[in-house]
């Protein structure tokens, strides 16, 4: 696609430096329980910008639990994450501002029914970060634009196909801004066919340099596209690396079988 990289507010802004070289997103030791169920157990995570980290793992294995974690929708129990250097989980973080710099999108149901496309892009910009309405939507219309969904701008989400509703949803996210897109299995309720639309744009958006974390049962995409492949097996990350080295010759046996079922 060409035109300008999706932009993302300056995170060295006066003021709010971030130190050269550090990760946009570090995880160290996080634990998190249900109950008596320990779903993440000392998980450590660093991804840099502009990079994609895929997370692997059969269902139940803590993948929704972590991206969670990272924004906030889950207390961690013990361990910490920090976003661009700042401590996210010290219980003086503002939360919600920290959302504010972290875009997420879900399996599915991501759009307001009765907003149209353009309405949904431009309400968080509008109500969370202030802009007025013709800014908001001038930004939206030429993301949609940009990202091929510009035909779908006064559309509801019900004249959407589900490709194009969560192509959308992806726009949505990117409209804050933000400095970290959480994509959650984000084509696992469509139908195959719809599959690959949604896939090209996340690709698109990689290259234009989002920082991301995914998780993904699509084994195909995530070997081309991450730069970073983690297995979590019952919520240890287990195996780690380039996707060359976890999918190529993964060093345990339990990620060799589960990546069997996907040969
Ligand atoms: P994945 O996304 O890899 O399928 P999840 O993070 O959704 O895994 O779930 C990991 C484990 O945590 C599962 O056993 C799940 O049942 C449990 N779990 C997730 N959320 C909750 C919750 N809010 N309350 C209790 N248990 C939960
Ligand atoms: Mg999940």
């Amino acid at each position: 696609v060409p035109g300008d990289p999706v932009p993302t507010e300056d995170p060295a802004a006066p003021g709010d430096p971030v130190p050269p070289g550090e990760p946009v997103l570090r995880m160290e030791a996080v634990r998190k329980s249900f109950g008596t169920s320990l779903v993440l157990r000392d998980v450590d995570l660093e991804v840099a910008p502009h990079t994609v980290t895929a997370l692997i793992g059969a269902s139940g294995s803590g993948k929704s639990t972590l991206l969670r974690c990272v924004n906030l929708l889950e207390e961690v129990d013990d361990g910490a994450i920090w976003l661009d250097g700042e401590e996210i989980t010290d219980p003086r973080a503002d939360a919600d501002a920290v959302r504010r710099r972290i875009g997420v999108v879900f399996q599915a149901y991501n759009l307001f029914p009765h907003l149209t496309v353009l309405q949904n892009i431009t309400l968080a910009p509008r109500r969370v970060h202030g802009l007025s309405r013709p800014e908001a939507e001038e930004r939206a219309r030429a993301l949609l634009e940009r990202l091929g969904l510009g035909a779908k701008a006064d559309e509801y989400p019900d004249r959407l196909s589900g490709g194009q509703q969560q192509r959308a949803a992806i726009v949505r996210a990117l409209a804050v801004r933000p400095r970290l897109l959480l994509l959650d299995e984000i084509t696992a309720a469509l139908d195959p066919e719809l599959v690959g639309e949604v896939l090209g744009l996340v690709r698109e958006v990689k290259d234009e340099g989002m920082t991301m974390v995914i998780t993904t049962h699509e084994m195909v995409f995530a070997r081309e596209v991450a730069d970073q492949v983690c297995f979590l097996d019952a919520g240890v990350v287990l195996e780690r690396g380039t996707p060359e080295e976890v999918f190529g010759n993964p060093g345990q046996e339990r990620t060799r079988r589960f990546l069997r079922r996907f040969a």
